[in-house]
């Protein structure tokens, strides 16, 4: 008998090592991966190219009209790369400059309404894991799994400083600590779709397990969820 699919949201404060459980989660399950914050991060880069000024909705409407996102799998890589208007973008969307805007981009509504239809598209035959900050509350309210992940902030901020410092030597600890600091506090506060637990979610707390662990822990919350629905 066919497994029946299932469409699994994991939210969470920034660098809480989300795209990294759902990525291999997808992986293990075969199901098709979306980092939501890459789109977000996408768009601020055109945002920013362009010269569109956020609290400008005329400017924003027609910039979204020029935006073309669309994900391609890297076999070699074996990660999806962020493509933008045709342009593989995923090195661009990952830096700090993008960090320090995407929280504001990422607070418009018309910007929210036009990721969110994508998002909810990619998911419309299930089999699915998404990462991002509102996807058990907004994009899939009916998730069958939602995870919401958290960690220590100085956990996380090693664990991004880490990752940032490989591509640039003269980031330092306290401004990755500064950036998400603010990030949490825009993407909790901001008017449309703040972060938030999910009523459903399972809270996973990630400061003291390793990425094998969180797997582990994250396949067999999907395995009972699965079988449940047989
Ligand atoms: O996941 P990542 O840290 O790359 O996301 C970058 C930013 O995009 C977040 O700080 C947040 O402002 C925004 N985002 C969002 N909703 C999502 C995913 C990301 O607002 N679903």
């Amino acid at each position: 008998m066919m497994r029946q699919k299932i469409i699994i949201a994991i939210d969470g404060f920034s660098s809480c090592g989300k795209s990294t459980l759902a990525k291999h989660l997808a992986c293990k399950l075969q199901y098709i991966y979306v980092d939501s914050g890459a789109m977000y991060r996408a768009i601020t880069l055109y945002f920013l190219k362009n010269n569109v000024v956020v609290n400008n909705k005329a400017a924003v409407e027609s910039a979204l009209k020029n935006i073309h996102l669309h994900f391609m799998f890297d076999e070699l890589l074996a990660r999806s790369i962020m493509y933008l208007n045709g342009e593989d973008v995923e090195q661009q969307i990952r830096n700090m400059l993008i960090s320090e805007k995407v929280s504001e981009v990422a607070a418009v509504k018309q910007v929210r309404t036009f990721a969110v239809q994508q998002q909810q598209n990619f998911g419309k035959n299930k089999g699915i894991v998404m990462d991002g900050r509102d996807i058990g509350t907004t994009v899939f309210p009916n998730a069958e799994l939602k995870v919401f992940m958290t960690a220590d902030i100085s956990i996380r901020v090693q664990r991004r400083f880490k990752e940032l410092h490989v591509t640039d030597k003269n980031i330092t600890i306290e401004e990755v600590k500064n950036n998400l600091e603010m990030r949490d506090y825009i993407d909790t506060n901001r008017e449309v779709s703040p972060l938030r637990k999910a009523k459903d979610t399972i809270v996973l707390d990630n400061s003291s397990l390793t990425e094998a662990q969180q797997l582990m822990i994250a396949l067999q919350w999907s395995n009972e969820k699965i079988n449940s629905l047989q």
